[in-house]
């Protein structure tokens, strides 16, 4: 089987070319995104660059060969642009516009030279543009979303395949210089089969980018984004999972309600922002305190909760006094750097083995209750009698 040249560039025209209306029409829509525009102006580069030499036939060679090359080595550059707004949310490096910038100048200077001479050239100054990011790629994006990998794993590839050329067309000048058209068949398909790996990496980078976006949705699904705590329903399922879990393992488990004590008032003094950086800070606060396995949550307005597994009651109201503490501590400022000290009151239960996690949400809120009412800034874990009325109003 031989591989046809003039077939394998009009594949690359279509191929790039699809991939730019496809990125166009999807920035219309949900994906407004730096890195996936300037795959875009890549991909569009690449598309009429293969399509100025698809008209190899009809158009002067210096021509073809100035804009076609001028055309790829700006799209490699846009890859590179992507690659780096994808990867570290910033522009290109300076020292990647000085490569690009020779790059540019080095093309027509070799537009007069012999085929392999300008092959080997213009491989190894594309070879050189697409190193950086290949490397980039596979040392910082292989720990990010796993289809960047593809797209890391592509780009390498398409590099070697550049260096292969070049090492080709040298091996051709020095041995075959006679023997024209084998050798030019040869390097002509090393260098569209770098170029489509390139694309490969075009389409798995738009993935990449999908993938990325569904993990921020579901953290913004699960994670309050004032605190970063956990909200409500991500808290109750990890307390279930916690206390399905102690179940089986024969560990306790506790659960711990926390709430800042006259935050109204705070609010009315200080303002909604000052409240704001408040719960901020508490939760930053109480967040320093807890182990890995931990989970700190948001239950709603100035409420928020301990999952604390493998922790009995002692253990539990051990670390809520710490928590208050510290709370009392905190250095605050308000209004008009008025000075501000907040105090919470927490509630601690400790599950039994048929407990539900309704049924402990309802101690931790009956102690925390009973903490109110006993003056406040304390810690007030749950008796006998509260579970007992508890287990009677959940029953009831
Ligand atoms: P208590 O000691 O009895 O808990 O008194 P409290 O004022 O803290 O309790 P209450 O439930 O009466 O008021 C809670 C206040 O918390 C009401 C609201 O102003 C404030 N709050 C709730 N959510 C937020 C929020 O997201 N940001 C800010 N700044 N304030 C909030
Ligand atoms: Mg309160
Ligand atoms: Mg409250």
């Amino acid at each position: 089987m031989t591989l046809h040249v003039p077939t394998l560039v009009l594949i690359l025209v279509v191929g790039f070319g699809l991939l730019t209306v496809q990125l166009g029409m999807a920035e219309r829509g949900a994906l407004n995104r730096g890195d996936l525009q300037r795959l875009r102006w890549g991909a569009l580069a690449f598309s009429l660059g293969f399509g100025c030499f698809a008209l190899r036939a009809w158009l002067p060679p210096a021509v073809v060969l100035l804009a076609g090359n001028w055309l790829l080595i700006g799209g490699l550059g846009s890859v590179a642009a992507a690659v780096w707004r994808h990867l570290f949310n910033r522009g290109l490096p300076v020292w990647h516009h000085w490569l690009a910038a020779m790059a540019v100048l080095v093309t027509p200077w070799v537009l007069d030279a012999s085929t392999p001479v300008r092959a080997a050239t213009m491989s190894s100054v594309m070879g050189g543009l697409l190193l950086p990011s290949a490397v980039v790629a596979l040392r910082r994006g292989w720990r990010a979303e796993r289809s960047f990998r593809v797209v890391a794993l592509m780009l390498a590839l398409a590099c070697a395949m550049l260096w292969l050329r070049v090492l080709l067309a040298l091996w051709w000048r020095q041995t075959a210089p006679a023997q024209g058209e084998p050798w030019l068949s040869w390097t002509s398909i090393v260098f569209m089969l770098a170029f489509m790996a390139v694309l490969a990496a075009g389409f798995g980078f738009v993935l990449a980018t999908f993938e990325r976006m569904a993990s921020q949705m579901r953290e913004l699904a699960s994670v309050d984004g004032l605190t970063g705590a956990c909200n409500h329903n991500t808290t109750v399922s990890l307390l279930a999972h916690a206390m399905e879990r102690a179940r089986r393992e024969g560990q306790p488990v506790a659960f711990v309600m926390l709430d800042l004590d006259h935050f109204k008032r705070v609010n009315d003094r200080h303002g909604h922002a000052v409240g704001d950086q408040v719960l901020k800070a508490v939760a930053a606060c109480t967040r320093a305190r807890l182990r890995g396995s931990d989970v700190l949550g948001r239950l709603g307005g100035e409420e928020f909760a301990l999952v604390l597994p493998a922790t009995g009651a002692t253990g539990a109201r051990h670390l809520a006094e710490q928590v208050r503490l510290a709370v009392e501590a905190l250095a605050l400022t308000g209004d008009a750097g008025r000075p501000l000290q907040v105090t919470l009151s927490a509630g601690v239960a400790e599950a039994a083995p048929d407990d539900t996690p309704e049924t402990l949400m309802h101690l931790a809120d009956k102690a925390l209750y009973q903490a109110k009412q006993q003056g406040r800034n304390r810690v007030v874990v749950a008796d006998e009698w509260m579970r007992h009325s508890t287990l009677q109003s959940v029953l009831g």
